[in-house]
């Protein structure tokens, strides 16, 4: 190379997509904080404050509850690896990109799944999941709590009923529920959850906080033959986390900080007042984009607070909006993804993302990026 890159010098943008979401920043300054190393006693501590916090945001006692190594993604392949056998049953329901791909990740650890299609912009019903089960029993039911991909919420309560039903441990999808609407694990008798960092919680993308019920971790315990995964081997990686302080990889110990001031900033606010910030700048969003003339996807009682799938007017160049956003005003917005792409903008308002400031924000810089195009 003739020439040394410069430092980086990223811009400061608003981050109102899918995620990544707009970084607190007592989180970043968690990140830069001395490393130590991964059994260094300090951090023996900060991970049992980062369990103990994951546990009450989580809503469950769960022993085995702590952060994967790696993205969403990560903990979503952790939960199928984990408690799938080659040729076992699972139900899985498809209404958005993410149940689409937990589809694939079940398939590709040997399992027989049975899909619960749906329309993408609305939730499913428990009937829909009684009709594809038809009578069989299941190993696992897997469902996304909050659809990222179209902004529609599921109801927990009664999957659990159909599980129960049909034999089934239920897997949940929380990556972009968790520190934005209130999760309640052990009250709703969910066995397995994944989550991510970087969308409610307000943290850079890298950890997958998951936890497992007994009767999951039973299920693990009986395995026939060794987890397929050895770097996901949640066998080998509850020894590190557990008391044992067993060596399996090295802990990412500046995200495990930044993860650490997360947790603390959610329960500091109260998950009850920060679900209700959600809710009320949610609400406001939406009110502000219908008095922009413009549709909304998902039927109120079905919608997240925290992603808002709004439809692009007929006409409307969506590259251009959206380049319109960040350029006029460093505010970036998610397009569609999949049967969307193209037909509709998703709007995040994320962890320390969902303000009042940046509804008005957005809005105004949305009414300017569609006058600009007529
Ligand atoms: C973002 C997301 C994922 C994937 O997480 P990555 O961090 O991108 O790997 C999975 N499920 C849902 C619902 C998501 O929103």
């Amino acid at each position: 190379m003739s020439t040394l890159p410069n430092a980086l010098c990223p811009p400061h943008r608003v981050l109102l997509g899918p995620g990544p979401s707009d970084v607190a920043p007592s989180i970043l300054g968690a990140l830069a904080k001395p490393t130590v190393g991964h059994l260094d006693p300090y951090f023996l501590t900060v991970m049992d404050e980062v369990r103990s916090m994951l546990r009450e945001v989580f809503g469950t006692q769960n022993e085995l509850t702590f952060p994967m190594s790696g993205t969403g993604s990560s903990g979503m392949e952790t939960c199928f690896a984990n408690l799938i056998e080659p040729g076992d049953e699972v139900l899985i329901g498809v209404n958005g990109v993410f149940g689409g791909r937990m589809v694939d990740v079940a398939e590709r650890c040997g399992a027989v799944v049975t899909r619960v299609e749906g329309e993408w912009g609305r939730a499913l019903t428990a009937d829909a999941f009684r009709e594809a089960a038809a009578g069989k029993s299941f190993k696992i039911l897997a469902c996304v709590h909050a659809e990222t991909s179209t902004g529609v919420s599921q109801a927990i309560p009664p999957l659990r009923e159909v599980a129960n039903e049909v034999g089934a441990l239920l897997l949940m999808d929380c990556v972009t529920s968790i520190a934005g609407t209130p999760l309640k694990l052990d009250g709703w008798g969910v066995d397995a959850a994944y989550s991510g960092t970087q969308k409610c919680l307000s943290c850079p993308p890298g950890l997958s906080p998951i936890s497992f019920s007994e009767a999951a971790s039973d299920r693990l315990s009986a395995r026939s033959k060794k987890v397929q995964s050895w770097y996901l081997d949640l066998s080998m990686i509850s020894n590190y986390w557990g008391s044992e302080r067993a060596y399996h990889h090295t802990a990412p110990i500046n995200m495990l900080y930044g993860l650490h001031e997360a947790l603390r900033l959610a329960l500091e606010e109260g998950l009850e007042a920060r679900a209700e910030r959600h809710q009320r700048n949610g609400e406001a969003l939406c009110a502000g984009l219908e008095a922009l003339g413009l549709e909304l996807v998902v039927p109120q009682e079905e919608r997240l607070p925290q992603l808002t799938a709004v439809r692009i007017p007929d006409g409307v160049d969506d590259g251009a909006v959206r380049r319109h956003l960040l350029e006029n005003y460093g505010l970036e917005i998610g397009g569609g993804l999949g049967p969307m792409k193209g037909k509709v903008w998703r709007i995040g308002l994320m962890g320390a993302g969902s303000t009042s400031r940046n509804v008005a924000l957005c809005l105004s810089a949305l009414k300017t990026a569609l006058s600009s195009q007529s």
